[in-house]
């Protein structure tokens, strides 16, 4: 899943609120499923009854999932932390935020935020089924909202990364050894069993002829798998990038076409060198870039008649890097943008800036690789 995708629904906080298209399909499960249970249980309801609370209850499960997320998102942002956005989808909710914590305890406080707001959440049901005894419908959501977020609160706080568990485990081992590296891959080992775990107990379901809790529990113990590796080796690649910056990498050959060649003879200049990116001049003035999307983004038949300067980014848009900039924060913006390299700019704030490399995606990914490779003689473990 990629983050922030889905459709927008509101902005709470600040923070956009996306659902993910897996979101609907399990809505309409647990609608469903919800609808169902309450026709079994209370026959004498009518159907509008049955379904009416079913879809409440329903609506009512996400909110709480909402809560939940929204309790890490303000922790994180009285720590000054921006939080990107808050994604519904089939598992549950995901708060992004912009940076890790700088500190054990932010940390550990992030983390614990959710479970307590599903604990408190479970308390308020809780307490309306005992203050509505007489109301069947009233008791019959609160009791279901009730037990779910209290097992929401007590799955979460499995100690496996990436569930909230996890995190605070990472905060505990990180605060106790002052090693967030090492925090981190106890918390993904632990992350793993935490899955495999799952993912026996889905197979003794399945087993035992509950076949529908069984592959359910198989699937979520799959994906946590899956992002605990993910988790983990996202954080092998910040070290392997910390303390490196845009000049390290850059390309000190920075290619050049003039605007006013045709597309075609653009498309020439690229299979005939390779190269994908090229700086726009006119005379001697930068005017913009142009790559292989951009030349892609223009229609074949169009390419004749078309110039470079018609289909570049003009020099106002592209974005620069300086050469003292953090290559860790040079990939995210990267990424961020979805673009595959970035011109770096030297002297820029001065006014004097001229073009002095280029880097791309592809001259940090072999960095990454390089040092992989030659890893344990760079850090000496
Ligand atoms: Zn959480």
């Amino acid at each position: 899943m990629t983050p922030g995708s889905g459709f927008k629904v509101a902005r709470i906080f600040g923070i956009p609120i996306y659902l993910h298209s897996t979101w609907v399909v399990i809505f309409a499960l647990s609608t469903f499923s919800l609808g169902t249970l309450f026709t079994q249980k209370y026959p004498h309801w009518t159907t509008m009854q049955h379904w009416g609370v079913g879809l409440l209850t329903s609506l009512l499960f996400f909110g709480s999932v909402l809560f939940h997320e929204l309790a890490h998102s303000v922790v994180a942002q009285h720590y000054k932390i921006r939080v990107v956005s808050i994604t519904l989808f089939v598992f549950g909710g995901l708060a992004r935020i912009a940076r890790d914590p700088s500190k054990a305890i932010q940390e550990f406080n992030i983390a614990i935020a959710g479970p307590l707001a599903s604990a408190f959440l479970a308390g308020v049901f809780l307490a309306t089924t005992l203050l509505f005894p007489s109301s069947q419908m009233t008791r019959a959501l609160a009791t279901w909202l009730w037990q779910t977020n209290a097992a929401l609160a007590l799955f979460n706080l499995l100690p496996g990364f990436p569930l909230d568990g996890g995190r605070i485990l990472r905060a505990i081992v990180w605060g106790i050894t002052k090693d967030h590296s090492r925090a981190t891959r106890v918390a993904g080992t632990s992350g793993k069993l935490v899955a495999y775990g799952l993912m026996a107990g889905g197979g003794f379901f399945f087993l035992k002829g509950d076949w529908q809790s069984g592959i359910w529990l198989a699937f979520i113990g799959w994906f946590l798998l899956n992002a605990a590796q993910e988790s983990v080796a996202q954080v092998a690649m910040r070290q392997t990038l910390s303390g490196l910056n845009a000049a390290d990498v850059m390309s000190h050959e920075i290619p050049t076409v003039e605007g006013q060649i045709a597309l075609e003879e653009y498309g020439a200049e690229v299979l005939r060198t390779g190269r994908r990116c090229h700086l726009v001049l006119h005379g001697e003035r930068l005017v913009g870039m142009m790559n292989v999307h951009m030349l892609n983004s223009v229609p074949r038949e169009e390419w004749a008649h078309n110039s470079v300067q018609s289909a570049m980014i003009p020099r106002e848009r592209i974005l620069w890097a300086a050469p003292e900039e953090p290559l860790l924060r040079l990939l995210e913006r990267l990424l961020a943008a979805d673009i595959n390299q970035m011109p770096v700019v030297s002297g820029a704030e001065n006014g004097g800036s001229h073009v002095v490399g280029m880097v791309t995606r592809d001259s940090i990914l072999r960095v990454v690789q390089n040092r992989a490779e030659l890893g344990p003689v760079v850090s000496g473990r």
